[in-house]
């Protein structure tokens, strides 16, 4: 017994070893991810079920690493939210974003872009001068930019972070309360809350057309949002039948792979083109 446990010692401390230095190793690979043109955008597209229109798409981070290869944001964001590079990782999404988005509003199709932004971001004081700088030099109105902040990140520090929104929304940004239903907001501050749109969290969607619970839940915030003037999109959207119950509760956005999953912006054009 104490020779196994001793054996499960060295197995933790190896594999704690092995943690850390992956850690350490993609902390270093990321200062150079964005000069070594790393970093690129996928989007996917958020339709409007009712008028059966593209009306937006999501820009999501994906990291091509030299040696990993491709590295989802799951893996990376947290890191770099830790050490504090995700500010300038995060203006370099929101630049990506938004010269793609003019490409595709100068081809024609004039859609809004949701943009993710991390409590981080939002918690240095230069965030929206910096923001606003990258919308205005690439020239793009406000009110297609949309920034998606999640549920849970409003609520660990309310009162900083209704000061924040207010002052984007007063700037014309578009906002998104993302995570819904993860977070516990309380009503109050739910109509407090300057964001137009709210999103609702993929585990409540996942079985929704079969789990009377979570239909009820789904039911209940569309309710709430539409008492408080809001909009709701579902993400998760994955089948048929996730796309049926939404639609019979009278959630008319969805996002999801049932319509496609996050696309290079060629990609995506193509899918605009053809919806
Ligand atoms: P999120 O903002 O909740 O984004 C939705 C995630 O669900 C994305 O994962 C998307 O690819 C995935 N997804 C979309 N449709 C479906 C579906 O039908 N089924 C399932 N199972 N999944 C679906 P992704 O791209 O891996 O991003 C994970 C998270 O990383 C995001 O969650 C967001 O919190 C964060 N993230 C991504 N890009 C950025 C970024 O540019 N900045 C910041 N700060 N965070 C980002
Ligand atoms: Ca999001
Ligand atoms: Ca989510
Ligand atoms: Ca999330």
């Amino acid at each position: 017994v104490k020779a196994s446990g001793k054996n499960n010692f060295q197995f933790f401390k190896q594999s704690m070893n092995e943690k850390i230095t992956e850690r350490l190793f993609l902390e270093n690979s990321l200062r150079n991810a964005i000069g070594n043109n790393e970093l690129f955008l996928v989007y996917q597209p958020k339709i409007n079920l009712e008028t059966k229109r593209v009306y937006g798409m999501e820009a999501l981070i994906r990291w091509r690493h030299p040696e990993i290869g491709l590295i989802r944001p799951d893996k990376f964001i947290s890191i770099s939210e830790e050490t504090g590079q995700i500010y300038n990782i995060g203006l370099w999404v929101a630049k990506q974003a938004i010269i793609d988005t003019k490409a595709l509003h100068e081809a024609g199709h004039i859609l809004t872009v949701s943009i993710n932004v991390s409590s981080k971001q939002l918690e240095n004081e230069k965030f929206i001068d910096d923001i606003c700088c990258v919308v205005n030099e690439i020239g793009i109105d406000k009110s297609y930019v949309e920034l998606e902040i999640t549920e849970s990140h409003i609520m660990s520090n309310i009162d900083k972070a209704l000061k924040i929104l207010n002052e984007l929304s007063d700037k014309g940004f578009k906002l998104s309360i993302d995570d819904f239903g993860t977070g516990y907001s309380s009503l109050s501050y739910l109509k407090k809350l300057p964001a137009q749109t709210i999103k609702i969290d993929r585990s409540f969607v996942l079985d929704i057309y079969k789990d009377e619970d979570d239909r009820s839940i789904v039911a209940t915030i569309i309710a709430m949002a539409k008492a408080l003037g809001k909009d709701v999109i579902a993400e998760g959207s994955e089948t048929q039948e996730h796309i049926d119950t939404l639609k019979y509760l009278h959630c008319n956005k969805v996002q999801g792979y049932f319509f496609s999953k996050p696309i290079e912006i060629d990609e995506f054009k193509e899918f605009v083109d053809n919806f």
